[in-house]
């Protein structure tokens, strides 16, 4: 499985917590639309050069709280997104 990498990193406690810390700190709040953000995206898209590099992936600097709407935009995708994790039609774990 190619992706493996991101699956084990979204699913890691440092993630989570670095996620739901920064989510609580943008009180939940789209930072495009104003809508509720449900989604906590990297600025710098995770790859597997940098998902070992926590400067990157649990930077707040480099975090977006985003709506699944924008984020959906962002991606410029009608994969379904699902809490940071993005899935092919055939249900498949995808990074762009
Ligand atoms: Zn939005
Ligand atoms: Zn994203």
């Amino acid at each position: 499985m190619a992706h493996d990498y991101a699956k084990g990193f979204y699913t890691s406690k440092e993630w989570i917590e670095c996620r739901t810390g920064y989510m609580q700190s943008q009180h939940y709040v789209c930072e495009r639309c104003g809508g509720v953000a449900s989604i906590c995206h990297h600025k710098e898209y995770i790859t597997p050069a940098n998902i070992s590099d926590p400067n990157i992936t649990l930077n707040w600097e480099r975090l977006e709280a985003l709506c699944q709407t924008c984020h959906n935009i962002e991606h410029h995708t009608s994969n379904i997104t699902v809490d940071g994790l993005t899935f092919d039609s055939k249900g498949n774990l995808i990074q762009k």
